[in-house]
């Protein structure tokens, strides 16, 4: 298996640190608002890389973070009048039904950066012993950049050209670092920003120490791979090597990936130029299924330009497979002979081939385009060779290999038995009990559990009413 390493630029071929085990980290979203579309792009993609090293036997420890202490949060929480924590539980809580809806499996670990503030006050401590970090009289703490030799690995940038570009620093009310290139570690609260007691000051955390922490923490000193948008290389990434390599004196990340951008109009998606779409909003006229087919059907380091068109192609492509699969079930539960005549045998040794390319194409560099492509082979075999003639097993081998590639991609191809009325009543019922037992974790699990399976339910005076969306 290939990976493309920002570090060298280069495909490598994957070795991991231990044999059989993957550790890797994910950087999250800051949880102010929705997110949006381009937001939704690592969390697809890495997803997929996980999943497929699942399949080929890995066992993945996956770390993602939330970053939820940060100036945008702050800023939310004064426009609405409540706490940061507030907003922050919010948006997190409306994350984690996004990454439900698009099939992104829930991290193994999902640290919340205001959790783990000691253990980046101990970081931050182990920097300044080590000469990597000091405090200004404020009680701000910067990384001494220049101090660390191999600053711009990563991002391939040369530190004397950084300089001429940060200059402008000097005159932001910086000048009390040694040098334009440092950066925060540690920053002194403002008034009415949350804040925690540390030897420098009453204060917050700067934002890249959070990963270098959680990474650590979670998953180690030295990890396989590093992963998150290409806006994060520099200085995000950057600082993160910085900081870890300095402290723990190891190799941060072996492999470091980076998405390309989800463009609109050819710039990138984000919440600052406001040419964004929130997941949510895309919920409203597509199965979020048909939003991850569409991410998938370009290579993760390409930037992908959304438009309607797109939308509606990617929707186009799921149906062709949904619908395959469909046909397929309804082949076998109506065949009139049950096991594979010896043609079939010979055609279910050809299902091989799809898989092959389907893992060759994902071998190199998780090329999702092409292992789509093969899928769509997959379902032209099937579409031809399997009749109302053919036997229930081979039209259940087929409709099975279908359904194992795209389920590798996270593509749910089957569609979702209807829940029985009887079901649903007991579903209410736990419900019901759940409440009175004050369990409201349970009594909302199963609600959404319910929404996911299209069942919507209404608190009346009679009781429980509830009706299929
Ligand atoms: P943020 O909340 O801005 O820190 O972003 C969370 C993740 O989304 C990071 O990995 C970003 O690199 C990524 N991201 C943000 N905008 C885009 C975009 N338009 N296309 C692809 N990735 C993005
Ligand atoms: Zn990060």
């Amino acid at each position: 298996m290939k990976i493309y390493n920002t570090l060298s630029k280069q495909k490598e071929e994957f070795v991991p640190l231990v044999p059989g085990k993957v550790s890797m980290y994910v950087c999250g979203p800051t949880v102010y608002n929705f997110i949006h579309i381009g937001n939704a792009r690592p969390m697809i993609v890495f997803d997929t890389v996980r999943r497929y090293m699942e399949h080929k036997g890995y066992d993945v420890n996956f770390v993602s973070n939330f970053t939820d202490v940060d100036d945008k949060i702050i800023k939310k929480a004064l426009e609405e009048g409540v706490t940061a924590d507030e907003i922050s539980q919010r948006y997190i809580a409306e994350c984690k039904k996004d990454m439900e809806g698009m099939n992104v499996k829930p991290a193994t670990t999902h640290p919340l950066a205001t959790q783990e503030i000691d253990g980046m006050i101990e970081m931050i401590s182990t920097l300044i012993e080590k000469g990597y970090a000091y405090a200004a009289a404020d009680g701000t703490v910067y990384f001494r950049t220049r101090k660390f030799k191999e600053y711009g690995k990563l991002s391939h940038k040369n530190l004397d050209d950084l300089h001429g570009g940060n200059r402008s620093l000097l005159v932001s009310g910086e000048e009390q670092k040694e040098d334009p290139l440092d950066f925060v570690l540690w920053k002194p609260k403002k008034e009415g920003e949350p804040y925690w007691e540390s030897p420098w000051c009453q204060g917050r955390p700067g934002w890249h120490i959070e990963c270098s922490v959680m990474s650590r923490k979670y998953l180690g000193e030295e990890i396989d791979i590093h992963a998150g948008g290409e806006d994060l290389i520099f200085p995000h990434h950057e600082n993160e090597i910085a900081q870890s390599e300095c402290c723990n004196g190891k190799t941060f990340a072996r492999y470091w990936m980076h998405n390309g951008f989800l463009n609109i109009d050819n710039r990138k998606m984000s919440k600052s130029l406001g040419n964004f779409f929130t997941v949510r909003e895309i919920s409203e006229k597509y199965d979020l299924q048909v939003l991850r087919f569409f991410m998938l059907s370009a290579h993760y380091r390409s930037p992908l330009n959304f438009s309607a068109e797109l939308m509606e192609a990617s929707k186009n492509g799921l149906d062709r497979i949904v619908n395959a699969v469909d046909n397929l079930k309804f082949l076998a539960g109506n065949a009139s002979q049950e096991t594979l005549t010896d043609a079939e045998a010979e055609m279910v040794k050809t299902l091989a081939e799809y898989e092959k390319k389907f893992d060759e194409a994902m071998d190199d560099d998780f090329n999702t385009a092409d292992a789509v492509s093969a899928i769509f082979e997959l379902v032209k075999f099937a579409n031809t060779s399997v009749t109302a003639d053919s036997s229930k097993a081979f039209a259940e081998a087929v409709k099975a290999k279908i359904v194992e590639l795209s389920d590798i991609l996270g593509l749910l191809v089957e569609k979702k038995e209807e829940m029985l009325d009887a079901e649903i009543e007991a579903l209410i019922e736990e419900r019901q009990a759940a409440r009175k037992a004050k369990n409201f974790a349970r009594a909302d699990e199963i609600r959404d559990t319910l929404l996911g399976r299209g069942i919507i339910l209404k608190d009346t005076r009679e009781g429980v009413k509830w009706e299929r969306a």
